[in-house]
């Protein structure tokens, strides 16, 4: 069987002791690509070196809306950056290690933490600018969004983006079924068994748009525990059920659209 996890952070400090036996589980649980996100230049430099270390770990480059405005708490687990981010210098950055990395983020909006419209306006601007970059460089997009879906799909529509992975989307019946009427791909998170709004989606989108995260450390199976990349499997099998096909098809067929879509 062939798992993959599409989306995780495994340059947070709950992996910095043990992140070769947490690869080598995820190994032995036939999991055969992890792609590790960024969402600041100094996380991105971390995960381009954790990339380059493992050989079944890839790398995805972000700017995290809250991050990109300098306004991401201190409290995340995750490398640091200091005050705003400059898009230019990290689309530098980007086109520099064009050839180590898959896709680009997670980037997006959330409005969650903060509700000033003015922020959220500012977010909308970063987030279109990334999108032109991701057009331009023919790169898949990692998007995450948060209070935000609608306007993120708004913006994601004007572009000629088609390769677009929507992370753990929490958008209604009508914004799941537009975006995936647009092509977009959704990517489970393995709280899938407690959570009826992704076994909803799982069940209204085409198998060939759904992909497999753990998020990890967070969104676990159990609360509080750290959550960890061999844990796909568990997203893998309640997909299975869900569609009413064995788990090994399933396995194999979300495979199949990891390649489609980073490779
Ligand atoms: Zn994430």
């Amino acid at each position: 069987m062939k798992l993959v996890d599409v989306h995780c952070h495994l340059t947070h400090e709950k992996f910095a002791k043990d992140l070769d036996k947490v690869i080598a589980n995820a190994k032995k649980k036939d999991v055969k690509v992890i792609i590790c996100s960024g969402i600041n230049p100094a996380d991105n430099k971390k995960v381009l070196e954790i990339a380059k270390k493992y050989d079944i770990v890839k790398a995805s480059l972000g700017i995290y809306p809250i991050d990109a405005l300098g306004l991401a708490p201190d409290e995340t687990g995750l490398p640091r950056h200091k005050g705003k981010i400059d898009l230019e210098e990290e689309f530098k950055f980007f086109k520099k290690n064009k050839k180590n990395f898959v896709a680009i983020g997670e980037v997006g909006l959330d409005y969650y933490w903060i509700k000033e419209e003015k922020v959220h306006a500012k977010m909308r601007e970063n987030f279109e600018k990334i999108v032109k970059f991701c057009e331009k460089e023919k790169v898949p997009i990692v998007v995450h969004t948060r209070k935000a879906e609608k306007d993120c799909l708004d913006i994601l529509e004007k572009s000629k983006l088609k390769k677009v992975v929507l992370h753990s989307f929490q958008g209604n019946k009508k914004l799941i079924k537009r975006a995936s009427e647009l092509g977009y791909s959704f990517s489970i998170p393995c709280i899938i068994d407690k959570l009826m709004h992704f076994q909803m989606l799982v069940e209204m989108v085409d198998i060939n748009q759904l992909l497999t995260e753990t998020d990890a450390p967070w969104l676990g199976p159990v609360p509080g525990e750290r959550n960890v990349p061999s844990n796909v499997k568990l997203t893998v099998e309640r997909i299975a059920k869900i569609k009413g096909i064995t788990t090994e098809e399933c396995a194999n067929n979300i495979f199949m659209n990891y390649q489609k879509m980073f490779l």
